[in-house]
């Protein structure tokens, strides 16, 4: 155990493992205990029903903890942790009349993923300085580790570490390991969000689309994030992959490779959907979107590959949870209401406009009153114009 100056226990990636070990060993175990019982009550000539609960687990982990000393140095809640997985993967086992899978020992070799969970109790998950002024986590008993995340997200992890300050609470942290990489998931809690005001609020409707990520009802817009890069990585591991046999090295190579890659794609991806979506909902009063055209996406060759790129779904996902947050009125509009073709001023239908054979149509002119429109923007008008009139018609 490696102890620093102040006597602050520094963890290893070595004791994330262990933890991750004793995980899988007090499941096995317990798995294994509850094999044996069945097999003796089936030899016995007694009915098969055996039903597994928190409290029968909580008798075999006491056991377990009587015989296995080392148990004791993980933490108490990753070990409650794998037990109620354990419970879960019965329940679900017992729920679908005994034809979902029987759980099954958890294997070394299979575990790319591998979860655990440390409760904050007492201010025991936490930021902070370490002797060199480096800021670093607190988990629990396993000590300090290096992290790295965005200035924003530190500022509300330091919030929350203080315990002087009521409006950040960090409930719950998850350590993850998927494909050799460690993340440290904090769920936080904010009892009060204050946002920033920029400007006047405004009501804005959201035109999400394909070859720009989001037009608002002001005329302003939002440019698809450039992934090229990535995604030209992806596409080349994946051929890579599909050239060499199934576990040969060069598989194997070509996989981490394209799982890094991947990963960095999310990653870029979902730091830029929350840097947006927080901006948005902090200059609304009110949200009006729609998502009309993601199905239909789904079947055009072209933009099905876009779609998946930048998951416009996980966008909106996020205006939407964002916005209950602050308390700001969100409407989804309906998928069949005529966005496009909808004329913002005098309300003609021009068909000709809609769409996707005709999404390179970038503005037209309405053949009744003579409005020369953008597309997308006047897209954005007629969605607002329809939340409004929703939340109008649902407020009576
Ligand atoms: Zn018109």
């Amino acid at each position: 155990m490696d102890k620093n100056d102040n006597g602050e226990k520094i963890t290893s990636i070595n004791e994330i493992e262990s933890n991750i070990g004793i995980y899988r060993f007090i499941y096995n175990m317990e798995l294994a205990f509850i094999n044996y019982f069945r097999q003796l009550l089936k030899q016995n000539g007694y009915e098969d029903k055996l039903w597994i609960t928190q409290s029968s687990c909580d008798v075999i982990l006491k056991m377990l903890r009587q015989e296995y000393a080392f148990l004791e140095k993980a933490e108490s809640s990753s070990r409650q942790q794998s037990q109620k997985d354990l419970v879960t993967a019965f329940k679900r086992y017992f729920k679908h009349d005994l034809k979902s899978h029987y759980p099954v020992l958890k294997k070394r070799k299979n575990t790319q993923k591998f979860t655990f969970r440390i409760m904050n109790n007492n201010n025991n998950i936490r930021i902070q300085k370490d002797k060199n002024g480096y800021y670093k986590i607190k988990l629990a008993k396993l000590g300090l580790v290096k992290f790295k995340t965005s200035k924003e997200y530190k500022k509300l992890l330091l919030k929350g570490s203080n315990p002087n300050d009521e409006s950040v609470k960090i409930k719950h942290v998850v350590v993850k390991r998927v494909n050799d990489k460690y993340y440290a998931v904090f769920n936080i809690e904010c009892i009060h969000v204050p946002v920033k005001i920029i400007g006047p609020k405004q009501q804005l409707g959201i035109d999400i689309g394909c070859s720009k990520l989001a037009v608002f009802s002001n005329s302003k817009e939002i440019p698809n994030l450039n992934l090229e890069k990535e995604t030209e990585k992806i596409i080349q591991y994946q051929k890579m992959m599909s050239h060499h046999k199934k576990d040969s090295n060069r598989y194997k190579k070509a996989k981490k490779l394209y799982h890094k890659w991947m990963r960095k794609l999310v990653n870029k991806r979902n730091d830029y959907y929350d840097k947006i979506t927080t901006c948005i909902v902090e200059n609304a009063c009110f949200i009006a979107v729609q998502n009309e055209n993601i199905i239909a996406w789904k079947h055009n060759k072209f933009l099905s590959r876009k779609l998946q790129l930048n998951a416009p779904r996980n966008f909106m996902d996020k205006i939407e949870y964002k916005s209950q947050w602050n308390n700001i009125g969100f409407v989804k509009v309906s998928k069949n209401f005529p966005s496009t073709q909808t004329c913002s001023k005098c309300r003609k239908i021009n068909s000709n406009v809609g769409g996707i054979g005709n999404l390179g149509i970038r503005d037209w002119i309405c053949p009744k009153c003579g409005t020369h429109h953008n597309r997308d923007v006047n897209a954005a008008i007629n969605i607002l114009n329809n939340g409004l009139e929703i939340v109008g018609t649902t407020m009576q």
